[in-house]
């Protein structure tokens, strides 16, 4: 029995759109103009009723007035502002809530995930795949630390986790309709949106495809911030890290035991009196960090608890504006509350 088929409203939210492209944005100006005609184009050609959910993510730039002036010329485009910036997962969280169409594909603005694979993503959907993976099969334009790094990330985190999430796919995918309200079930405020994807389950298929670099603009990660997303990942779907300090926690007791038994034989047996200022620095020291080193450990797990205890939204949304045809048909948040938004008819 799965209760989340019948959780799952019948009628699509948006009629009979049956494409969502989501696309979230944080000062991303830049390559708008670029990343509308090349997706358009592609659209167009697909002959299926779409939307364009273009998410501004609170950007300092032109992007919000960009999008807008999108908007107000291009009924298919749904424009949701966020209030200030959220992060790319919070942007993405809103931009799937927004979404109505049968089948949603979720890319990067800086065309680095290229729109042109978006048929044969549909293909795959249309051949029963709830979840298409786009697999990069090579990262040019990112430098071969990063590449090297993120390779080394998925295994671990593969192998620590509970869930399996494919080794080198980023968000670019599409997600059924089944997907979304998958994942909209999962509430938690920390959105580790691979580790969501794959947690969800349900049939995936995946498409090979050769990641290009940005067309233009600045990464918006430094090496910081990829660490950072890394033990986020790492602590939000495992809790590996804390039986690793366990287990270091046993060794080192053990080992501390014999070093006693060693310590007190010596003395006894060997009447060598106990000596060893350094050592005896060396152990405290040694020690001392091993046992901050966990507390933090267990701190980081207490303040996701912390965080998650709050119940927060995800994002707040500033503006929506979409054409009056699926208007106020969708405006479920990821928790299912609704949303104060206010629409302006486009066009
Ligand atoms: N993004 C966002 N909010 C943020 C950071 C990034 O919406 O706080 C968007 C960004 O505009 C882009 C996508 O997320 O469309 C991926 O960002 P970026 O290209 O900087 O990441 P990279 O491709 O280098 O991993
Ligand atoms: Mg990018």
């Amino acid at each position: 029995m799965n209760a989340l088929v019948e959780k799952w409203p019948r009628k699509l939210p948006g009629g009979s759109t049956e494409l969502s492209v989501v696309i979230p944005m944080y000062n991303e100006h830049e390559v708008i103009p670029a990343m509308y005609e090349r997706i358009t184009t592609v659209l167009a050609r697909l002959n299926v009723s779409y939307e364009l959910v273009l998410v501004d993510d609170g950007s300092r730039d032109g992007t919000p007035n960009m999008i807008k002036a999108l908007a107000e010329r291009d009924t298919a485009i749904t424009a949701v502002f966020l209030s200030r910036n959220f992060g790319k997962e919070g942007a993405l969280t809103a931009g799937l809530a927004h979404a109505v169409g049968a089948a949603v594909v979720i890319m990067d603005a800086d065309l680095q995930d290229p729109p042109e694979l978006i048929p044969q993503m549909m293909q795959e959907w249309k051949k029963g795949a709830d979840v298409v993976c786009m697999r990069r099969r090579s990262r040019r334009g990112e430098s071969w630390f990063k590449r090297r790094s993120a390779h080394h990330f998925y295994r671990l985190l593969n192998a620590i986790s509970d869930v399996e999430i494919p080794p080198d796919t980023g968000d670019f995918r599409l997600l059924s309709r089944k997907a979304v309200y998958a994942l909209q079930q999962l509430n938690e405020r920390n959105r580790y949106m691979k580790g969501l994807f794959a947690w969800i389950g349900l049939p995936t298929a995946i498409i090979e495809y050769d990641r290009l670099p940005r067309v233009a603009g600045v990464t918006k990660w430094d090496y910081l911030s990829l660490f950072n997303l890394a033990f986020q990942g790492i602590t939000s779907f495992s809790v590996a890290p804390l039986r690793v300090a366990m287990a270091g926690g046993a060794i080192t007791a053990f080992l501390g035991v014999l070093f006693t038994l060693w310590i007190v034989v010596k003395a006894l047996v060997l009447g060598d009196p106990v000596q060893g200022y350094p050592s005896l620095i060396a152990m405290i020291t040694i020690l001392g960090g091993v046992q901050l080193l966990s507390i933090g450990l267990v701190g980081e797990y207490v303040g996701k608890t912390y965080y998650e205890t709050k119940q927060r939204p995800v994002y707040i949304v500033r503006d929506v504006m979409r054409s009056g045809r699926a208007a106020g048909e969708n405006t479920g948040r990821s928790d299912g509350k609704a949303e104060q938004e206010s629409y302006h008819a486009a066009a």
